[in-house]
């Protein structure tokens, strides 16, 4: 349902305290007003994937942060969720993981081809641990990233799996991805599901609408139909599902939160 992405350098909010968790959770705060049942973080620490999730309110993720603290990250991912496939439980919640727990996956949406996909993977032998259609497109990213790729992260290896991964997926989707072998980079992918960059200077910012960054910045870029970007602290690239090069067109956002 609502969605932030967050890569950052230079902003002095690591030094803060948490740095991409804080700017990921004011987001989701933003996005509230869109109506959720879930809530989930991930962040990329110390060449591993941290994620905290749980049903309700965001008061009760903030809990379970505080129970259960994050390592401090520059690059996170967070979710609210409106479940359409699996009940709201801690278990359906996003983020959804894969790799053997190196990668992270946050979707608004509907797969509508999970099942088939799900079949598929599961005669791989690959386990699920959720109902949903988002855990599909999380293990077909996985599966794509480790043994097509070979898990080759030297040549962006990530987004390559994304291009791959939108190929085979139908329906309608934002998607957000971090892996522990890519800890400075957030990919995302979009089709029929809003997706929005937000540009910082030494961070950069994805939002499924401006207000997952407004605290942030007003320079957007929005993503076009079927377009992946990948985002560092200081680049912002972006392609079709076939790898090709694509224009984003920035715009300045001109109304106060
Ligand atoms: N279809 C996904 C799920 O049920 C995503 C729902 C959403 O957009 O929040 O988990």
């Amino acid at each position: 349902c609502g969605i932030v992405g967050y890569v950052g350098r230079t902003s002095g909010r690591a030094d803060a305290g948490h740095g991409a968790l804080d700017v990921v959770l004011e987001g989701l705060r933003r996005l509230e007003y869109r109506g959720y049942d879930s809530a989930g973080v991930a962040v990329v620490a110390d060449g591993e994937i941290f994620s905290r999730k749980k049903s309700g309110k965001l008061s009760n993720l903030l809990a379970e942060l505080e129970a259960r603290p994050l390592p401090a990250s520059l690059t996170g991912i967070g979710h609210t969720r409106w479940a359409t496939h699996g009940g709201p439980t801690d278990q359906n919640a996003h983020p959804h993981l894969s790799d053997g727990g190196k990668l992270a996956v946050i979707h608004n949406g509907i797969i509508e081809n999970f099942a088939e996909l799900k079949q598929e993977l599961l005669a791989k032998g690959v386990v699920f641990e959720s109902e949903t259609d988002t855990e599909v497109a999380a293990a077909l990213l996985g599966d794509i990233f480790r043994n097509k790729l070979n898990g080759d992260v030297s040549d962006g290896g990530l987004t390559t799996a994304m291009q791959l991964a939108c190929q085979r997926l139908e329906g309608a989707f934002t998607l957000l991805a971090v892996h522990a072998d890519q800890p400075d980079v957030v990919v995302a992918a979009r089709r029929n599901s809003p997706l929005v960059v937000g540009l910082g200077e030494g961070e950069n910012f994805l939002g499924s609408d401006v207000s997952g960054f407004i605290d942030y910045t007003r320079r957007a870029v929005e993503l076009g139909q079927d377009q992946i970007v990948t985002i560092t602290a200081d680049t912002v690239e972006i392609t079709d599902f076939y790898g090709a090069p694509a224009e984003g067109k920035e715009y300045h956002v001109d109304w106060d939160p």
